[in-house]
């Protein structure tokens, strides 16, 4: 049962009950939520569970609704998951370093400890390592963020047979790769929760619209957790359109494709790159002679890129976004300038 995975106290958890939940029918009178009466198209509460987003999302992703959480921004189902699942002091969270920062920002948030066990040196997870550990929840990243590779679905695989807590693979950048999604595992494994967002292929980070699928009980506690209006309708709709012009969004993302791999052999020419590493995502990891001196560089010419140079594996590495054509074109030719 999954629900042994939860926090105990969730299980006995009895959610707000929002006005609108109390009544099912036609549009009526609504006096019961303390809205502005006048109408302006905002004046309402939303849909607590933004039930059209995810019915729709359930429909294109073949995945039945109740599966589908939708969250502001997938950062909110990062926080909510270990709320869900990690007993403060007590229970891990279990990292991949180098990845994405706000796994263990949000577990410190919460005072949940965190275990990291670095990648190897192909940027693929340590299975042996990960399948003795004890945390309770294992956060994956594919493709992974700032290395930009897929995990290995065998290792995936082998490590949800064989981890004994719940796996949660973050996709924020898989419609780059879409035949890389952990989606179709939903089935077979119950702890799986994978996670998307509206944020970078469909170009609405400022929208803030993030989503999980998930088993139908973890899903529901998610509600249950969850603040009353967590994603607002101006954000629902946003996402919803995009969904309806899915050729357009498929097109952009065509293009970032052919410009990330442009780039990438334009990028390996110049004497002050060391090695670009393949990309399945809409960044390119590159390695530098002098991250520090070009990254100051970049400043200074008004381009911002990030620093990763930090993180374990990554010694002279810095993360660039792909841009526009202009954008890129800009960056190529003030990096030139270091030759
Ligand atoms: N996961 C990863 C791997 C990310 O890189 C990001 C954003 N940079 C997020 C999640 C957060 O995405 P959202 O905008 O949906 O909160």
């Amino acid at each position: 049962m999954i629900e042994s995975y939860f926090r105990e106290h969730i299980t006995r958890l009895v959610p707000y009950s929002t006005a609108r939940d109390e009544y099912k029918g036609p549009p009526g009178t609504f006096l019961d939520a303390n809205e502005n009466p006048f109408g302006n198209g905002l004046n309402r509460y939303p849909d607590p569970r933004q039930t059209a987003l995810r019915e729709t999302i359930a429909q294109l992703k073949g995945v039945h609704s109740s599966k589908v959480f939708v969250s502001s921004g997938s950062d909110e189902v990062i926080d909510l998951l270990i709320r869900l699942f990690c007993e403060p002091r007590k229970d891990k969270v279990l990292i991949l370093p180098p990845t994405y920062g706000m796994y263990a920002v949000a577990a410190s948030v919460h005072n949940v400890d965190v275990e990291e066990i670095v990648l190897g040196a192909d940027f693929q997870p340590d299975v042996e390592r990960i399948i003795q550990s004890g945390a309770k929840i294992l956060f994956l990243c594919s493709p992974n963020n700032p290395t930009g590779n897929l995990m290995s679905r065998e290792y995936v695989e082998t490590i949800l047979q064989q981890f004994g807590g719940m796996v949660v693979v973050d996709e924020a950048y898989v419609d780059f790769s879409p035949e890389g999604s952990f989606l179709p595992l939903l089935e077979s494994f119950p702890q799986l929760i994978v996670m998307q967002t509206f944020s970078k292929a469909f170009g609405l980070a400022a929208a803030r619209v993030g989503m999980a699928f998930a088993a139908p009980a973890v899903i529901k506690a998610l509600d249950t957790i969850k603040l009353p209006y967590n994603l607002g309708n101006p954000s629902a709709k946003a996402a919803l359109a995009a969904l309806s012009r899915r050729e357009q969004v498929l097109r952009k993302v065509e293009k970032i494709i052919r410009y990330r791999d442009q780039l990438a052999s334009q990028l390996i020419e110049l004497h002050c790159v060391v090695r670009v590493y393949p990309s399945d995502a809409n960044f390119l990891l590159v390695q530098f002679v002098d991250a520090s001196a070009v990254f100051t560089h970049l400043l200074n010419h008004g381009i911002i890129v990030r620093d990763r140079s930090r993180q374990p594996l990554l010694e002279g590495c810095l993360r660039i976004s792909i841009g526009t054509g202009k954008e890129n074109k800009k960056l190529l030719n003030v990096l030139k300038m270091i030759g």
